[in-house]
């Protein structure tokens, strides 16, 4: 089950949204349910944040060997202007 993202349509807007979509809120939700339109909480419209989802909260660096990996070269930089293919 996905799980999506959610984000009131006015975070800014205390009169408009609660403490959880003002943040933004997690929810799973089976895919052949219609988008969530409201808060569940304060019921105002929220917006699913599309950028998140599927994405890994914390992106890990790509690392040497992860890229060459991947198919990159990696170039580093040994001198001024003068790059070694590793
Ligand atoms: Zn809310």
């Amino acid at each position: 089950m996905p799980i999506y993202e959610y984000l009131s349509e006015s975070p800014e807007d205390p009169e408009r949204s609660c403490r959880i979509c003002r943040q933004g809120f997690e929810l799973r939700r089976p895919v052949d349910r219609p988008a969530l339109e409201q808060c569940p909480l304060c019921r105002f419209p929220v917006r699913k944040v599309i950028s998140k989802v599927n994405t890994p909260r914390i992106a890990k660096p790509l690392s040497v060997s992860d890229a060459k990996s991947a198919g990159f070269t990696v170039l580093e930089r040994r001198d001024q202007g003068v790059y070694e293919k590793l």
